[in-house]
């Protein structure tokens, strides 16, 4: 058991050279690639083996200064909100056209920089963004307000109006989606904005940055700062000139810049957090199936999502078939170069995640789970490690707890009797609020939705199930912003994505993240003259 079985397709070995050449190094602020004002820089560096790819210009709260200022400006002076919506509409599809024309060397840089698989990056996220831009680009002309029927003497109507000037801070793990998620719908809604990447992927959004200035964006609208946390992203959040921030991290740092955005000018927070999501694999479950998804949905993206189902909830009737199987299938898991054709897990982002996972696979086996498969680095070079399997994992373990972000699935039993009406008691009750109680009692869930429940976090959750009984019960008791039922990781951008409790507030993608960047005006008007006449 445990290391000893371990074996993947794929042998660590000689990085590939990236078919990229990197043209954007310095901060954008007013249409311009300009150096930071102290004139810092900061090394990004490649996962496959730690080598520094490039020197990026390090900004900090002076650099804030002029991009927040770059954008007031063409926010209060134009042209962007004043823009017919059309227009804008017009360059936002533009710049989608611009990223499809561009998407090999865009995937590229994407994985040279955060070292997920080539594959991932071209036929999933630089897709995933040009439907963004499409799709926030389509609802630009389609923002309005509604006429109020008020009682009495006045004609009341909304207005739907930008907020002002955005501030938003994006994590490493999915540079170019956060990109999108963040900037396309301010910018549909008329708003300007300062982005702040992540220190670790900074390439990707000056590139792309760039192409919206092609598709005609006016100069100031998108200002990218690249740099750390505690300088350029304080400095964003405790901008007194910034009207709305929208932040996505780990659950931590939501609470400082929370406390900073507070402590300023109250400006609007939206909040995209951690998560330690549950995948429940009923009794019912074809287990060839659950397996296949469970896996996928905690190892992708070598497990660095904020919706990973980290708690892979098994029905104790299944458990010992899905367990042989699970181990099965991470140990065929493919490791290696991410640019490379059919591996299917690149490295981690950095050394710091690195150490962190090994730490919690520490933490796991002390704790008494059984390690079924992988637990150590793989190969000698970059950040790469073994897709690992615990068993026998305790609801109370750390590696149940924590978000660990990394290739390591905890698989916990559970009882679950399939969730029938037969508590229908015909004679007490009329038979329509009899079918009702019966319908809704989760008796029989109780235990698994009380253990999924039980954790700060409320991002998503996985039910995989035959019977719909069972995935209405579930569904309606699990305390998350997204269930999954059969399928897992479904990202398109109409559907809407958030948390609940500790995971964050707000929604992004489709009509929901449009209130992100909004805000409502009420307009009274009398229907006769002045009506105190
Ligand atoms: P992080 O919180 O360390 O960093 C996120 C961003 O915040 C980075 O740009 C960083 O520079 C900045 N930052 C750090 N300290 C700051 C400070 N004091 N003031 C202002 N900005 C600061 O998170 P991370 O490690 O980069 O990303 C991983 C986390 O993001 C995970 O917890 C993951 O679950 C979460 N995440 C959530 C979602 C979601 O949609 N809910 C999506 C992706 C990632």
């Amino acid at each position: 058991r445990g290391i000893s079985r371990f074996s993947t397709a794929v042998a660590a070995e000689e990085p590939i050279t990236p078919p990229v050449q990197i043209n954007h190094t310095q901060l954008l602020i007013n249409g311009q690639y300009v150096d930071a004002a102290a004139g810092r820089t900061f090394p990004t560096f490649d996962p496959r083996n730690g080598d520094v790819i490039a020197h990026v210009a390090e900004g900090d709260a002076e650099d804030v200064d002029h991009a927040v200022a770059a954008a007031r400006k063409a926010y209060d002076e134009g042209p962007w909100p004043k823009m017919t919506a059309y227009e804008r509409s017009r360059i936002m599809f533009r710049t989608a056209d611009l990223l499809e024309k561009h998407l090999d060397e865009i995937a590229a840089l994407e994985t040279w920089d955060s070292g997920k698989t080539y594959e991932q990056s071209a036929n999933v996220e630089v897709p995933m963004l040009i439907r963004i831009f499409r799709y926030y680009g389509g609802w630009a002309d389609k923002i309005h307000g509604l006429t109020v029927p008020a009682d009495g003497l006045y004609h009341v109507q909304t207005l739907h109006e930008p907020i002002g000037v955005a501030g938003q801070i994006i994590p490493w793990n999915f540079p170019l989606l956060m990109f999108g998620w963040k900037v396309g719908p301010a910018l549909a809604c008329g708003n300007t904005v300062v982005l702040k990447t992540a220190e670790q992927t900074p390439l990707s959004a000056l590139y792309v940055s760039n192409l919206l200035h092609e598709a005609g964006l006016p100069p100031g609208v998108l200002n990218v700062i690249s740099g750390f946390g505690p300088t350029a992203g304080a400095a964003l959040a405790s901008h007194m000139d910034v009207d709305k921030l929208a932040f996505t991290g780990s659950t931590d740092t939501g609470k400082i810049v929370l406390g900073l955005a507070a402590k300023s000018n109250l400006k609007k927070v939206t909040l995209e957090l951690g998560g330690k999501s549950p995948f429940i694999v009923c009794e019912d479950a074809d287990v060839d199936m659950a397996v296949e998804l469970a896996h996928s949905a905690l190892f992708f993206n070598q497990g660095q999502c904020c919706c990973a189902g980290s708690r892979t909830f098994v029905h104790e009737r299944i458990y010992d078939e899905f367990l042989e199987k699970a181990r099965a299938r991470a140990s065929k898991r493919v490791v290696g170069d991410p640019f490379k054709k059919g591996v299917e897990q690149g490295p981690q982002i950095d050394s710091e995640q690195f150490k962190k996972i090994l730490k919690y696979i520490r933490y796991g086996i002390e704790s008494g789970a059984t390690l079924e498969s992988g637990g150590e680095r793989f190969g000698s070079k970059g950040y790469y490690i073994q897709p690992t399997v615990f068993s026998n994992v305790q609801d109370d373990m750390v590696i149940a707890k924590d978000e660990i972000f990394g290739p390591v699935q905890s698989i916990l039993k559970f009882k679950l009797v399939t969730n029938h009406p037969k508590h229908l008691d015909k004679k007490k009750k009329p038979l329509s609020l009899a079918l009702i109680d019966a319908l809704i009692d989760n008796r029989n869930l109780d235990e698994v939705i009380q253990r999924a429940n039980s954790t700060r976090y409320g991002l998503v959750a996985g039910v995989f199930t035959q019977n719909i009984d069972t995935a209405n019960a579930l569904t309606r008791a699990l305390r998350v912003g997204s269930v999954w039922i059969n399928c897992y990781d479904v990202f398109d951008a109409a559907i809407p994505f958030g948390g609940f409790k500790m995971s964050g507030n707000g929604r992004e993608k489709g009509i929901y993240g449009l209130n992100n960047y909004l805000q409502i005006k009420a307009v009274v008007t009398p229907l006769k003259n002045p009506a105190w006449l």
